[in-house]
């Protein structure tokens, strides 16, 4: 066989990459679940997948240190009893990788302060933490766009909250690669149709958060049954009565919680629910959503004891993990002119 024929061969053998990252500020809602987490595991086996628990973004908490760490280890092992599979995909904790820190400080000189300040997210926060508006929350995006480009991520699952900024890796990336020479894969991002935003259940108008000191406006990956139960049976809706489409913001969330846990579209859900009534539509979501996370909790206090097992994860994660970010960034530091110590 030929060489070009070979490289060719090897072009199509390779699977494209994927990266995406959940921050451990607490445990993850049915919103990470719907708009991010269960895209990520169907994109394992077909994709190059590399997901991590961004510990080093919720610094920008200032989250006290005994939290942080039991929220990784949480959310750690609560991503894999969703279904990551630590054999399929690279699963690591970002602050284990380096790289990721260094990529941050050489890419923020190749990020614009302008562009910063445009973020939407950081507009939000700073104005919820006018006590706090620390760099770190100015700089995380181009933090998040180090994590994406080391990996050489040609899609970043997330939910809508996020298009912004991957965007902005996206303009990083390309003016990296137009001032040196192509270096960067240009990601794009990769967004659920329906269920890119949760909302809250007590504030539809508003994306559900785990940050939102309303516990009723959440529900999250932990909660039991009673708890599911009473949260929907209590979300905002309007007085229409009508299970639509176009109805209030309230009942469209509820909808589209539903099609996410059954998965199915939108649509399918209001042709099977279209005469119940408000009060009877809940106590179905509320079933349907109970028990899918009643599986995934069995699952989680199972992980949660096993902590030699979790382990095992972050270590072979980490050997794959670190080996990628390693050649890019030898990649980056010749191409912007660091000097490499030689060999003895
Ligand atoms: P975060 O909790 O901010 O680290 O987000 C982790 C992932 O979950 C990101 O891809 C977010 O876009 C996604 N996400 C967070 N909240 C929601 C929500 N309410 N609806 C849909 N996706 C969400």
């Amino acid at each position: 066989m030929n060489e070009t024929r070979m490289d060719t061969n090897k072009q199509m053998e390779q699977k494209k990459v994927v990266y995406s990252a959940v921050q451990p500020t607490g445990m993850l809602t049915i919103g990470n679940f719907c708009g991010a987490i269960k895209n990520w595991v169907a994109l394992q086996g077909q994709y190059e997948c590399y997901y991590s628990v961004a510990d080093l973004h919720s610094l920008t908490l200032c989250m006290n240190g005994a939290d942080l760490r039991a929220y990784t280890m949480n959310v750690y092992a609560m991503l894999l009893a969703c279904g990551i599979d630590c054999d399929q995909s690279t699963f690591f904790l970002q602050s284990h990788i380096h790289e990721h820190t260094e990529l941050a400080w050489v890419l923020n000189c190749y990020a614009q302060y302008g562009e910063a300040r445009r973020m939407t997210q950081f507009k939000d926060k700073s104005a919820r933490h006018a006590d706090n508006v620390n760099v770190g929350l100015f700089a995380y995006p181009i933090l998040q766009a180090a994590d994406i480009l080391l990996y050489g991520a040609d899609f970043v699952p997330v939910g809508k909250d996020q298009k912004q900024h991957i965007e902005f890796a996206k303009v990083i990336a390309e003016r990296f690669n137009h001032r040196f020479s192509p270096t960067f894969v240009v990601p794009s991002v990769l967004i659920p149709k329906t269920s890119g935003k949760i909302n809250s259940l007590t504030n539809p108008e508003q994306k559900m958060s785990k940050s939102d000191p309303n516990v009723n406006s959440y529900i999250l990956m932990t909660d039991d049954k009673d708890t599911v139960v009473r949260k929907i049976k209590r979300a905002v809706t309007d007085s229409e009565g009508r299970i639509s489409l176009d109805g209030g913001v309230g009942i469209q969330n509820l909808i589209h919680i539903c099609a996410s846990f059954l998965d199915t579209d939108p649509q399918s859900v209001v042709k099977q629910y279209g005469d119940a009534t408000y009060e009877s539509f809940k106590a179905s979501v509320a079933e349907i959503v109970a028990s899918k996370l009643s599986g995934i909790q069995d699952n989680y206090a199972r992980l949660t004891k096993d902590k030699t097992y979790l382990q095992s994860c972050m270590q072979k994660s980490n050997q794959r993990a670190k080996y990628l970010a390693q050649k890019t960034m030898q990649k980056v530091y010749r191409k912007i002119g660091l000097v490499p110590i030689e060999k003895p």
